[in-house]
């Protein structure tokens, strides 16, 4: 298993390479799904033929999901109308990684309260607990993840069990929901409404947490995985720190200027612009010294910090928004995080970037 350098130490953080396909050096991908095998109800260009073509070439998968509400079967269904072939055998989910961190403090068999939907409800009977939707029946503990039918009777019940001793467990702690409107609440805020009246912290599951990839990675098999997210945030923070290379797409939230900018504790292994990722080798970073200057090169691309800017050789400075190629944004990043971990407190200035995939 490859690791990653742990926080304090003088260890840098960079770019992987990988001369061979990552399908063919990782036997497991934990895939997130929206944003990368699907952008809400839209498909994403390349996931289907990406993820089938891993699994052709061995590659065992992993749906990792924070959504609690959908079964396995409904995620296995939404996969398949993006043609992705999936079984539900495959997918964990926050609802799965809930029930699965209870069993790690309260045994089969025990009345557990459910504050969710079906997702919660299901994972809960699978891992042998008994579900209630009352406190009256003395649970043993109250697992919490997102459902729209979550209301004041039901996060009152949850009140009344964990002020009688049940543990409280969230599914996970996303404090906003993306919805066609905007940000709704997330599970963590529900959560918040709850703790804001025990004084009690749950135990959390989810991302960014390395248990749901630790636990989906015991779930899938295999021994050398690769979480793949669009989310720095979540998905790639949660592959850091389970110490799991990560591949980042920009088919979803965080952004080429983002993960530029990223801190140690949240930068991808691997960077695409898509899924095509999984299915082709990654080129290898490597300083270069021109005329006294240190430039970062990939293939036949080589950038640099300059003056708190970041320059590409051929384009100089940039300084407006624009776009540039896939080997060119690995370089801008090599050269960016170096600068990062090898000056104290020099900012740098960087514009909005389009990546043109391939
Ligand atoms: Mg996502």
């Amino acid at each position: 298993m490859i690791t990653s350098a742990q926080p304090g130490t003088q260890e840098r953080v960079g770019l992987l390479a990988a001369t061979e396909p990552l399908c063919e050096i990782h036997d497991v991908a934990l895939l997130d799904l929206d944003g990368v095998c699907f952008a809400g109800n839209a498909r994403i260009a390349h996931a289907a033929d990406s993820v089938n073509g891993a699994r052709s070439a061995g590659m065992r998968m992993s749906f990792v999901t924070n959504n609690a509400s959908r079964t396995p079967q409904a995620v296995a269904d939404k996969l398949a109308d993006n043609g992705i072939q999936a079984s539900p055998a495959e997918v964990f989910s926050a609802a799965m990684d809930g029930a699965a961190l209870l069993a790690e403090h309260v045994p089969a068999g025990a009345t557990v309260l459910v504050v969710g939907g079906d997702g919660v409800r299901e994972a809960l009977i699978d891992q042998g607990y008994q579900v209630t939707d009352t406190a009256e029946h003395r649970p043993a503990a109250v697992v919490q993840g997102w459902d729209p039918g979550v209301d004041w009777a039901l996060l009152s019940e949850a009140l009344y069990a964990i002020s009688q001793g049940a543990l409280h467990v969230a599914t996970n702690l996303d404090s906003t929901l993306p919805t066609e409107r905007g940000f709704a609440l997330g599970n963590g805020s529900l959560v918040a409404a709850v703790v804001n009246a025990t004084g009690v912290q749950p135990l959390a599951g989810g991302k960014p947490t390395p248990g749901i990839y630790q636990r989906a990675l015991a779930r899938a098999g295999g021994s050398r995985p690769l979480a793949v997210g669009d989310r720095l945030n979540t998905d790639l923070v949660g592959a850091r720190t389970a110490g799991f290379p990560g591949l980042h797409v920009l088919t979803g939230v965080s952004r080429a200027r983002d993960v530029i900018l990223a801190g140690p504790h949240e930068r991808p292994s691997y960077l695409h612009t898509d899924l095509r990722g999984l299915t082709e080798p990654h080129p290898a970073p490597h300083a270069v010294e021109i005329e006294g200057a240190t430039w970062w090169q990939v293939s036949q691309q080589r950038a640099r910090v300059v003056g708190g800017r970041l320059e590409l050789d051929g384009s100089g400075l940039l300084t407006e928004p624009g776009a540039v190629r896939l080997d060119a944004y690995r370089a801008l990043v090599a050269a960016a995080w170096d600068h990062a971990d090898t000056t104290s407190g020099d900012s740098l200035q960087v514009p909005e970037l389009d990546v043109l995939a391939p």
